[in-house]
């Protein structure tokens, strides 16, 4: 079994369809996305309904809330809350309701793995540092589990020499060979608006039979997707930062 697992794709139509394509000539059985489907990009109705066509297990982020409804933006800034509203108005009635519908965090997929959002133990949380790794790592019911909502692709892992990190370099992606000794968290990456300094798409794959976890980036037209968020006039630095991967 194959999971094609994809993370805060925020309504990037370009970046999706690129690492759609990517995905299908490797090959796939399942998919699972760690939710912000929506929020930043300009094509949150498109985006929603392939990612519906995909049949995939799904969870909310916290942009899915927001931009459905679901929650007020209180938490967000300026460009985020100007973003959820033009989303918000911007969704049909029927993929806002699927949005709005999205499970809450953590969701088991298998007997191996689960995913949450941000946090196995706060959907919303953003692990950056050892000890948010730390906690999550132990507080996971499954000895690997994807998040996401940082948007930076990397590696956790806590076992007998303690917790240790690894990060993807520049121009690879990064094959994790799952030790059974070891608990891990990972995150793939974000589809549609990478913030590790590397501007292409960011995805990856599970296969729990052969305790591997693949993280790949994807060169996608970024122009088409600034083009799409100045067209529909959302905040010009929303384009901007997807040129830089910031
Ligand atoms: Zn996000």
């Amino acid at each position: 079994m194959r999971y094609l697992v994809l993370s805060d794709i925020h309504a990037n139509l370009q970046a999706l369809d690129a690492v759609l394509a990517d995905a299908r000539a490797v090959g796939y059985d399942r998919v699972v996305v760690l939710g912000d489907l929506v929020g930043y990009g300009a094509d949150p109705n498109a985006v929603v309904e392939r990612v519906r066509a995909l049949d995939p297990a799904a969870i909310r982020g916290n942009h899915d809330k927001v931009c459905s409804g679901v929650e007020p933006a209180h938490s967000f800034n300026m460009v985020a809350r100007i973003a959820a509203e033009w989303t918000l108005n911007a969704l049909t009635p029927d993929n806002r309701r699927y949005l709005a519908e999205l499970p809450v965090g953590p969701r088991q997929i298998d007997d191996r793995f689960e995913i949450c959002h941000g946090s196995p133990y706060d959907e919303d949380l953003y692990v950056f540092d050892e000890m948010e790794a730390q906690q999550s790592i132990r507080s996971a019911t499954q000895p690997l589990c994807l998040f996401g909502h940082t948007h930076v692709p990397v590696m956790w892992s806590l076992g007998p020499r303690g917790l240790e990190m690894a990060a993807p370099r520049d121009g690879d992606g990064m094959v994790v060979d799952l030790d059974d000794a070891q608990r891990y968290l990972i995150n793939p990456g974000s589809v549609g608006q990478p913030r590790d300094g590397d501007p292409r798409a960011a995805y990856a794959f599970v296969e729990p039979e052969v305790r591997r976890v693949s993280l790949r980036r994807v060169v996608y037209p970024i122009e088409a997707a600034q083009a799409a968020i100045l067209n529909a006039e959302l905040p010009a630095v929303l384009a901007r930062r997807l040129a830089v991967g910031r």
